[in-house]
């Protein structure tokens, strides 16, 4: 049986490494989580130093944020990062 995915609309916003109050949900990268930075305090995600990095809270705990992810808030006002290469292919901007 075959299923096509409904349509859904997602609001997002593109974290540019920047902390701010409007996107207050980004938090400062805790230090501890050396596994993501395993070489020379450089991501293994996108290769920028970890001191421009976030953290957020998801539905399935705390996520690492790189420069210029997106954050996506989902239908039940859940928020999760999206990596921006994924997010272009699966969503276009309406308004
Ligand atoms: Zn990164």
């Amino acid at each position: 049986v075959k299923f096509k995915k409904r349509p859904v609309i997602i609001e997002a916003e593109q974290w540019m490494g920047i902390f701010s109050p409007e996107m207050d949900w980004v938090a400062k990268c805790p230090t501890t989580k050396e596994s993501f930075f395993p070489e020379k305090d450089l991501c293994k995600h996108c290769t920028l130093s970890k001191t421009i990095h976030g953290w957020i809270e998801t539905l399935e705990g705390g996520h690492i944020v790189c420069p210029f992810d997106w954050i996506i808030t989902g239908i039940k006002g859940e928020k999760y990062p999206c990596k921006p290469d994924i997010f272009h292919a699966t969503y276009e901007r309406i308004d």
